[in-house]
């Protein structure tokens, strides 16, 4: 692997080496689906080129403060990440495992509970920071041969001929590639530089994250309370400290921005309900506004696109990287056996195995969390005759709520085989 950081201190050989290479694939943005894409094709020797926009930090310390932005790792994400032979990197820094989910409505008393117990299950998921999930997937990047990285490049144009996706890069020239792999985000320049058209729908909604402290232990559980405003959560971290995401409308953003921490502290402990007690500690925080984005397409001739580029979620279920992940294992798996059987894994026929594998799951986890949008956002009428006993009745239905669990940590049908099993260590 080589680090290339632009050009300004490049020599003129450098820029003309990556053009003159017909790369077996160029994968734009190294975020956490982007990495895992790459690896999983050059771990398997095909020749990439990935493109990032920003530097990676791979330094680490123990006492770093709690990162804005967090996910919830399912297992299948688990099983990815390592037999991408990246779980060492996120062990190696910080992760927590959680054991319990509870989820309850300010409507109604009692609460569905989930266990790790009852499924059987070591855990129900992991928390982990995403620029920890990113580093350690960047550190196998950077021993990965068949890998070389341009950072801090401006993609100018994208276009297709001759069977083969061409780049323009700014100071550099054209690259070639037989697939281009958008994983550049939810603001694809792929995904507009190819025309792809985007199916939207705005939640009118935002999401206020961050880590707070509480005065009780979150007892490694992720805690999950539907109000009218949105879903409240604590995702379970380190000693009494829980990430948050505070579901608000729109509106409301820069209101929950602006309070000092001591207010802050105090809407948070009453959007909880008061289940861990008082919030006694905030650190930085972070807001995003939600919106549902769904590609027309996630692929064309020469190209494909795979996580955020292709498609965002409401995180309430906290699957947007989980998805993210499944995509660039599909991916990979679909590029390897066409590569197996000598087939041009950039035709659009072997590219549309993998759209039919992933669009319509992607698609099915965005509706059902419209669904619960829709539901919880009704507190009158006919809806919260249906709202109001959905909980209890849930908790009640113990094949049901397994099921549904089971389905989230583990994924739906037709796994890749990237997130089917373990390696063996
Ligand atoms: C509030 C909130 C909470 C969430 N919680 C969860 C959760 O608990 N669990 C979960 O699974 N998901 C969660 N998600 C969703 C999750 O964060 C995203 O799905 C995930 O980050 C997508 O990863 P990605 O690699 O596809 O895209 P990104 O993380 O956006 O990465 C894209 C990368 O491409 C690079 N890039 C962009 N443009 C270019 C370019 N032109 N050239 C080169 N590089 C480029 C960027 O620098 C970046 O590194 C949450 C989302 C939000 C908003």
């Amino acid at each position: 692997m080589s680090e290339l950081s632009g050009l300004s201190d490049q020599s003129e050989a450098v820029s003309q080496n990556l053009t003159k290479v017909v790369w077996d694939t160029i994968v734009v943005g190294g975020g956490m689906v982007g990495a895992a894409t790459a690896l999983g094709l050059g771990q398997q020797g095909m020749r990439v080129l990935l493109l990032e926009k920003q530097p990676v930090d791979l330094t680490w310390q123990e006492d770093l403060p709690y990162q804005v932005r967090v996910s919830a790792l399912t297992r299948a994400s688990e099983k990815i990440i390592k037999n991408l032979g990246a779980w060492q990197g996120i062990e190696s820094r910080r992760y927590h495992p959680f054991f319990s989910m509870r989820v309850w409505d300010e409507l109604t008393p009692g609460e569905v509970l989930f266990s790790a117990n009852d499924m059987n299950e070591a855990n129900l998921g992991y928390t982990v920071e995403n620029n920890v999930i990113q580093a350690a997937l960047w550190e196998q990047v950077n021993t990965c041969e068949n890998i070389e990285v341009l950072l801090d490049s401006t993609i100018e144009s994208l276009s297709f001929e001759n069977n083969q996706a061409w780049l323009s890069i700014e100071g550099i020239g054209l690259l070639k590639t037989e697939l281009v792999i958008g994983a550049d985000g939810a603001f694809s320049k792929i995904r507009q530089l190819a025309n792809i058209g985007l199916d939207t729908h705005d939640y009118e909604q935002c999401a206020v994250v961050g880590c707070v402290k509480t005065e009780r232990s979150h007892e490694d559980t992720c805690w999950q309370r539907y109000t009218h405003d949105g879903p409240f959560a604590f995702l379970s971290m380190g000693n009494n400290v829980s990430s948050i995401a505070w579901y608000l409308p729109t509106d409301k953003m820069q209101w929950a921005l602006n309070l000092s921490d001591e207010a802050f502290a105090k809407e948070i402990s009453k959007a909880s309900d008061y289940r861990l007690g008082q919030v006694i500690e905030v650190a930085e925080r972070g807001a995003f506004s939600l919106i549902r984005r769904h590609a027309e397409h996630y692929v064309k001739p020469n190209l494909a696109l795979v996580g955020d580029a292709a498609h965002t979620i409401h995180p309430q279920a906290g699957q947007g990287v989980n998805l993210g992940l499944l995509d660039a294992a599909a991916l990979v798996e679909t590029v390897l056996n066409a590569r197996q059987g000598n087939k041009a894994w950039g035709s659009f026929s072997v590219l549309r195995k993998y759209e039919r594998w992933r669009r319509g799951d992607n698609a099915l986890v965005q509706r059902s969390m419209e669904g619960f949008d829709w539901l919880f956002k009704q507190d009158a009428s006919l809806k919260a005759v249906i709202r109001k006993p959905l909980l209890p009745l849930a908790n009640k239905l113990t094949f049901v709520k397994n099921w549904l669990m089971g389905q989230a940590l583990n994924g739906r049908e037709a796994l890749p085989k990237l997130a089917k099993t373990f390696p063996k260590s």
